[in-house]
């Protein structure tokens, strides 16, 4: 055991250099296909860590403003995804029917391909009161616009359907305010047969509690991928079933190609020092450059230890929303069961690069 202190981010006091040593190289350079990049130096450190674990090309949600910033820190090892402004005080605009102007922006301007849909339910108290009904569903009149936008330039769909079970069985417990869980993806079905351009439903698919539900729903649509973004919620979930189960649905779906190796990184310059602007809650994750590197070490740690091994463990990262729904039995550094799915070689392959290859890089060639 170490002496280092525990933080949420390293519950165990690793070192992540010598971790991410002893996993060595991954079986491919690995493509994350889902990321939220930000900052000149934050991006720096964020490059570091990447490198240390095998990721050699990053997709990234930036907001717009910080896009060439972005870019100059990581070149062409990087492909912008267009999403909404959200430090536009208009929000009904920016996640509304202005949206499609910063879409043809991030097309035109930096040549993203894919195009995001943020559905969370989370959106009802983000944009209130007149224009809340043009994007209070997925398939409301302004993600219609968007979409259409998206197709008319050639891009394909990144969607975020819904949030975990353990926020419906919390903050979203009103059913009137949030929808269900369910009435959020048959609003997602019918986009999915509107727009047959191809999607990427983030978080896997935003179920991981119900890997048979996601194999219906894949089975379905043939245009759906999933990616395996948000450590924290996925690593919970996927180590909740069975090594059987989850080990079954990779080897289905994942070696078809259907998901998208993605961490959810969120990475920020805020996250560099105690001072905060107030933007994101994301900045508290961290607070110095050494706290931000062991963050986005964390995540691709946590990822890789379950695809690859067969640790059957702890993982090392807090997950707050144990504390969330059971609050007599975890604290804010508890952490949940981190179970590895050893998974073969050929598939990590396939997982790692091989299904954004097919998917996003072929994509934007062929035009
Ligand atoms: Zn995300």
């Amino acid at each position: 055991m170490s002496a280092r202190t525990p933080t949420p981010a390293n519950r165990f006091g690793l070192d992540y250099r010598a971790e991410a040593a002893r996993l060595g190289a991954p079986v491919v350079p690995i493509i994350d296909a889902h990321t939220h990049i930000h900052g000149e130096r934050a991006s720096r450190i964020y490059d570091e860590v990447r490198r240390l674990f095998g990721v050699v090309k990053t997709y990234s949600m930036t907001q717009i403003g910080q896009a060439p910033v972005v870019r100059e820190a990581l070149g062409d090892t990087l492909r912008f995804i267009a999403i909404p402004t959200w430090s536009d005080p208009d929000k009904a605009n920016a996640h509304g029917m202005g949206y499609v102007k910063t879409i043809e922006r991030f097309r035109r301007e930096f040549d993203a391909r894919i195009m995001k849909i943020w559905a969370s339910p989370r959106l009802r108290d983000i944009v209130t009161g007149v224009g809340a009904v043009d994007v209070r569903d997925i398939d409301s009149p302004a993600r219609i616009a968007a979409c259409e936008a998206g197709r008319d330039l050639g891009m394909m769909y990144m969607v975020h359907v819904a949030d975990p079970d353990t926020w419906f069985a919390t903050k979203y417990a009103d059913p009137a305010k949030y929808g269900t869980k369910r009435s959020h993806y048959e609003a997602l079905e019918r986009m999915l047969d509107r727009f047959t351009n191809p999607w990427i439903a983030a978080h896997m698919g935003g179920w991981p509690e119900d890997l048979g539900f996601l194999d219906g729903l894949l089975s379905r649509h043939d245009n759906l991928y999933i990616d395996t973004s948000a450590t924290k919620w996925v690593v919970r979930e996927l180590s909740r079933h069975p090594v059987t189960a989850t080990r079954a649905f990779f080897e289905k779906w994942g070696a078809a190609g259907r998901v998208l190796f993605g961490s959810d990184l969120v990475v920020m310059e805020d996250q560099l020092s105690p001072a905060k602007t107030g933007v994101s809650a994301m900045s508290d994750l961290a607070d110095s450059p050494e706290s931000a590197f062991e963050l986005y070490a964390s995540r691709y740690f946590a990822l890789r230890t379950m695809f690859e091994t067969a640790y059957d463990g702890e993982s090392p990262i807090a997950d707050p929303d144990l504390m969330m729904v059971e609050p007599a039995k975890y604290n804010a550094m508890s952490g949940p069961r981190l179970r590895g799915l050893s998974l073969p070689r050929e598939l990590l392959g396939v997982l790692y690069a091989g299904a954004a290859e097919r998917l996003v890089e072929e994509w934007t060639i062929r035009e």
